[in-house]
């Protein structure tokens, strides 16, 4: 039989709060659902142990998840971290650069995903793929935006000859917004207490903070607590606390 149009799905997962919150998007949306990660050299390498931690912690606590959840790719991207020199690659402080731009830009970071995410799916036979890219809280980050994304639906769908989706549901949202999502997609799941279970594994064991620092636990997870991805999560949570 063939697979219905838009069933399957690759998401880009990082093992961020934000990446895990498309990856619960996407079991509750598409049948089947595999994940992509990129080993780039980043200084913050402990997401990727975490990816692995929050995989089988999703597996645990929703069966009906666990069900659609197939295999997880690692790809060697040590490429990225050579022709790069940002905060994010090397042992440098964050600073604004002329441009405009925070220097954890990594220019061609996400255009690079994406072709290879693409290439993946097309090998996996997977139609949508799923990013946590989002305009709303971002740091300026050109391949973050919404029209970047659309040019490239279209160059990877033309490029390979494979109409592929490139679906963002955080494009239009802020943080706190994303919490709220993720509590109703844990309860939406229809595994007994969903939405905390969902809030707690996220709070527990996603990794955000850009400096790899676990050590120190706050009400919205672990991070050095000033890097601005630990920034920018701490404000989302309070924003998200504080409205309900
Ligand atoms: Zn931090």
């Amino acid at each position: 039989m063939q697979t219905p149009p838009h069933s399957t799905a690759l998401v880009l997962f990082s093992g961020g709060q934000d990446s895990t919150a498309c990856l619960a998007y996407a079991l509750q949306k598409f049948a089947r659902v595999e994940t992509i990660g990129f080993d780039y050299g980043q200084r913050h390498r402990v997401e990727l142990t975490q990816r692995v931690v929050v995989l089988a912690e999703l597996r645990k606590a929703f069966p009906t998840w666990a069900a659609r959840l197939g295999e997880d790719h690692l790809l060697d991207l040590a490429v990225l971290g050579k022709v790069s020199e940002t905060s994010l690659t090397r042992d440098v402080a964050f600073q604004m650069e002329q441009s405009g731009l925070p220097n954890t830009f990594v220019p061609g970071r996400n255009l690079l995903f994406l072709t290879l995410a693409a290439a993946l799916a097309y090998r996996r036979d997977l139609q949508v793929i799923v990013t946590g890219v989002c305009e709303t809280d971002f740091s300026g980050y050109p391949d973050c935006r919404d029209d970047t994304m659309k040019a490239m639906q279209l160059a990877l769908s033309l490029g390979m000859d494979k109409r592929f989706l490139i679906d963002t549901p955080l494009m239009w949202i802020d943080k706190a917004a994303t919490w709220r999502m993720t509590h109703s997609l844990g309860t939406d799941s229809g595994a007994a207490g969903g939405g905390q279970k969902l809030l707690d594994l996220v709070l527990e064991h996603t990794h955000t903070c850009y400096l790899g620092e676990r050590t120190q636990r706050h009400a919205w997870g672990y991070g050095c607590g000033t890097c601005p991805a630990c920034a920018l999560r701490a404000r989302g949570w309070q924003q998200y606390i504080d409205a309900i």
